[in-house]
């Protein structure tokens, strides 16, 4: 198997993936208290590191980590574990940014006296979704966390309430969950963003109660370029099953058709669509970034 000896690059140094431990002690055993990244290479180097790299270090601030590792100490520690891997394409890293190890079981940062805590995982990984049949999502009773109860803009790893609809899913047979806010508009999927197509015009909802992801993003500014008139709003279930065109974005499945909600059948013919999803694969690795 591909991944069966892998380097896993943790604090400072690489393991061999049945090496690679964290304390039962750290930050994120005690609390799920740390940040993350999922980053996709390409030969051409790291779909929009910087951004990524931008995130993580918000993240980070926001939870008022301590000794945060610089961008170029990061981009190394990927370098070193890419490498190490021989790795240049198909995968996926998973950078995790813990506050780091406690002195003493408990939630208090202050028991945080080693320093935070990077680990650079990287694997072979092929896209997440079958990108060409499209993926079923049903709705979820579990809300999607909106600013007042946990800033979404944190990309921190307390991500049950994601976790939960992806069970709720799981259990209906379906791909993904679809999150709706607490006052009932949708907000994502349990890992990825949502875009629809009304009257050849995109939507996607705002980003309070959505990670504002950076294939979102790069789907916003492409619209933009290709004069695709793109609108960020506050948009009901009803708007999305109606859709001419529905689909899903992330990093680790880039840009996905959504075919059917709540059983109800979603075309995938819009050609508005049709030609986002063109434009974005023609255009993904011109947005890598080498390390170096
Ligand atoms: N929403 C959630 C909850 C996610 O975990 C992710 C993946 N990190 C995304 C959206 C997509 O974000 P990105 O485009 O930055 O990968």
């Amino acid at each position: 198997p591909k991944n069966k000896d892998l380097q896993v690059y943790i604090k400072d140094q690489l393991y061999h993936r049945d090496e690679a431990k964290v304390s039962v002690f750290d930050s994120v055993v005690q609390g799920g208290d740390a940040v993350w990244e999922g980053l996709r290479v390409y030969p051409e180097g790291v779909v929009c590191l910087d951004k990524h790299l931008t995130r993580l270090h918000e993240s980070a601030k926001t939870l008022a980590f301590t000794d945060i590792p610089t961008k170029s100490e990061i981009k190394k520690a990927i370098k070193q574990t890419l490498e190490a891997n021989e790795m240049n394409n198909d995968t996926h890293i998973r950078l995790t940014l813990t506050r780091g190890e406690k002195i003493t079981s408990g939630m208090d940062p202050r028991l945080n006296q080693s320093g935070s805590c990077l680990i650079v995982l990287a694997e072979w990984k092929p896209l997440v979704y079958d990108n060409n049949s499209g993926i079923k999502v049903l709705s979820c009773s579990q809300r999607r966390n909106g600013p007042q109860y946990l800033d979404s803009k944190i990309h921190h790893n307390n991500l049950l309430n994601n976790i939960i609809a992806k069970i709720q899913a799981n259990v209906a047979g379906k791909d993904a969950g679809l999150m709706l806010d607490d006052r009932g508009f949708v907000a994502e999927l349990n890992g990825s963003n949502v875009f629809m197509v009304k009257d050849n015009k995109v939507f996607t909802p705002f980003a309070h109660a959505c990670l504002p992801g950076i294939t979102r993003n790069t789907v916003i500014e492409l619209c933009k370029k290709n004069s695709i008139e793109i609108e960020e709003a506050d948009l009901t279930l009803s708007q999305f099953i109606n859709a001419e065109g529905v689909f899903a974005t992330g990093t680790m499945g880039e840009l996905t058709p959504i075919v059917e909600i709540d059983g109800r059948t979603v075309s995938k013919d819009s050609e508005v669509m049709k030609r986002i999803l063109d434009v974005f694969k023609t255009t993904i690795r011109t947005l890598c970034e080498p390390l170096e």
